[in-house]
């Protein structure tokens, strides 16, 4: 029987602001009676827009698959707009493919595979700031909708020149997102070490560069979906902090720039604490 110990968690807070508007679609089941054709999405409680851990976590999926050119041989949806992305089918392949160990492959179809781990990246959703002037602005700006501004989009027919118009429903550049958490586990599987886990996390840092280049949500490349990753904090807690035995280790603190992240130091550092156990 395989045995799998958790050696530890790498957690990365902090906030995501949105530089440019924003849309993450909601499903057309969510749309409001008398309401705009692109909705956001919004908690179903408070009604608040929201970053869906999802969403979050696929981009960064997807970029990183673009990043080491990894083969999209895997569909998601098959009909328009199809979806796909990368998954390795066979376990040598898989074993040294930082994207689906970090993001996970479905262990359904791999049941004989000797050296599955799970999804070491859990993305959390992210709500907008509370208590924080960017909200607090946006709560006294008069939008549109709550927190959101309409904007209005013309799609040309490009023989007749007849214009439709359409509503884009965008949460406001400035709006400020947080806290965001993603959570990185480090797995040792039959006693062999967590050595590559550690020298992955450095693609998790990748992944939210890139990010903070391309876009989140819908409309990117009509100006929409910039964000920037600020005040990030990255945080160790080991076996023996969950013991109870030691502190909480904190590896870098209110960082605005996901570039200047001493990726190589945290490394370095993290397989000293778990060689202490
Ligand atoms: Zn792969």
């Amino acid at each position: 029987m395989p045995t799998l110990t958790l050696r530890g968690k790498v957690i990365i807070t902090g906030e995501i602001e949105a530089v440019t508007g924003l849309h993450i679609g909601g499903a057309a089941a969510g749309l409001d009676i008398g309401g705009i054709d692109n909705p956001i999405i919004r908690h179903p409680v408070t009604r608040e827009p929201y970053i869906p851990g999802s969403s979050l976590r696929g981009k960064m999926r997807s970029l990183l698959d673009h990043h080491l050119g990894k083969e999209a041989n895997h569909f998601i949806q098959r009909r328009e707009p199809v979806v796909r992305l990368h998954v390795c089918e066979d376990e040598a392949a898989y074993t040294r493919c930082p994207v689906c160990q970090i993001f996970g492959v479905t262990p359904g179809e791999r049941r004989g595979w000797k050296n599955l781990k799970p999804a070491r990246l859990i993305v959390r959703d992210v709500h907008l700031a509370r208590d924080h002037e960017a909200t607090e602005r946006l709560r006294q700006a008069k939008t549109d909708l709550p927190f959101t501004e309409v904007k209005w989009e013309a799609a040309i027919d490009r023989i007749t020149a007849a214009a439709v118009p359409r509503q884009n429903e965008r949460v406001p550049a400035g709006a400020v997102f947080a806290p965001f958490e993603l959570v990185y586990g480090l797995y040792d599987l039959n006693g062999t070490g967590c050595d590559r886990d550690l020298d992955w996390l450095r693609y998790v840092f990748k992944a939210m560069e890139l990010l903070e280049d391309d876009y989140l949500g819908g409309y990117g490349s009509r100006g929409a979906g910039k964000i920037r990753f600020r005040q990030i904090k990255v945080e160790f807690k080991s076996r023996r902090y969950y013991e109870g035995e030691v502190a909480l280790e904190t590896l870098a603190e209110r960082i605005d720039d996901v570039r200047q992240l001493p990726v190589s130091e945290y490394i370095t550092r993290l397989q000293q604490l778990i060689r202490e156990g």
